[in-house]
C-alpha cells in the first residue's frame, strides 16, 4: 500500500491543500501522526478535509490541549492564544472527532506515535541520545513520530548507537536492516528553517520512502490569522520556517 505519511497539520489548510495537490494520484491511505488544530485559522477546514480521506490518525499535545487534557502551563503565551481561540471556535464535529483519536498506532512494520514511543503526546526527540531510549519502547522495526516540526531520521546501528540524518528531498531510498525512528516534518508550521509544507510518501511493500517538500501560499494563511487576531509571531514564523 502506498502511504501519504503527514503530520502536524496545526490548522494550516493552504499547506494541507498544497500536499494534497503535490502527492495526487501517488498514495491510497493517509497516516497523519497528529497535531491536527492549534496555531492555525482552519482547524474545522482541515479536520472536514482529512475526515473525507481514507486515513488514521493520532492525536498529539494541542489536539489534547483543545480538549483540556493537559495542563496549558507548558505552552507558551502565543500558543496558548491560539488554543483557547480553537476552543472557541471547533464545531462539536471537530470536537468529537479530536476526542476519538488514538495517541499510538501499530501498522504491520510500524509503530505511529505522535511525539515519541516512550511519551506519544509529550517527548520530543530532537537528539540521538533521547532517540537512542525510545528505541527500547517500540518493538517494531520501524517508528513515525511527528512533534518536533523537523524531519529527521535517526537509525540504529548494529552496536545499538544512533545516527541522525538529514533527509534527502526528492529521493527515494528503500528502509533496510537497521531499525529507524523516522519524522516526516510538520506540513502546516515547519520549524527547520525551510518554510515549505513537508510529508512523506511510503510504499509498505517495498519499503520505498521519499521525503518531500512543496511550496503553499503561506500569505494566504497569514491573513486569515490576522483577520483573527492572532499573535504577531505565530503569524511571521510560517515565512521563515522556525
Ligand atoms: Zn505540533
Amino acid at each position: 500500500m502506498r502511504v501519504l505519511v503527514i503530520s502536524d497539520i496545526h490548522a494550516n489548510l493552504a499547506a494541507f491543500e498544497a500536499v494534497l495537490v503535490d502527492a495526487k494520484g501517488e498514495w491510497e491511505k493517509i497516516w497523519f501522526l497528529g497535531d491536527l488544530v492549534g496555531y492555525g485559522p482552519d482547524p474545522n477546514e482541515c479536520t472536514e478535509l482529512l475526515r473525507e480521506l481514507d486515513h488514521i490518525a493520532l492525536s498529539g499535545n494541542h489536539d489534547w490541549a483543545v480538549l483540556n487534557r493537559l495542563d496549558m502551563s507548558t505552552f507558551n503565551a502565543e500558543a496558548k492564544y491560539a488554543i483557547n481561540w480553537t476552543q472557541e471556535t471547533i464545531s462539536e464535529e471537530t470536537r468529537r472527532y479530536l476526542d476519538a483519536l488514538p495517541s499510538v498506532l501499530v501498522e504491520g512494520l510500524f509503530t505511529l506515535a505522535h511525539a515519541s514511543p516512550r511519551q506519544p503526546v509529550w517527548e520530543y526527540i530532537l537528539d540521538p541520545f533521547t532517540a537512542a531510549i525510545n528505541f527500547e519502547f517500540f518493538t517494531t522495526p520501524y517508528c513515525l513520530v511527528g512533534h518536533t516540526h523537523v524531519p529527521v531520521w535517526f537509525e540504529q546501528t548494529a552496536d545499538k548507537s544512533v545516527i541522525p540524518y538529514v533527509p534527502q528531498y526528492g529521493r527515494t531510498v528503500t528502509l533496510g536492516e537497521s531499525r529507524l525512528i523516522i519524522n516526516p516534518g510538520s506540513v502546516g508550521q515547519p520549524r527547520d528553517a525551510d518554510p515549505r509544507a513537508a510529508y512523506a510518501l511510503l510504499d509498505t511493500e517495498t519499503l520505498a520512502w521519499e521525503h518531500r517538500r512543496v511550496t503553499y501560499e503561506i500569505s494566504k494563511t497569514q491573513a486569515k490569522m490576522r483577520q483573527h487576531k492572532m499573535p504577531g509571531r505565530l503569524v511571521n514564523r510560517l515565512e521563515y520556517g522556525w
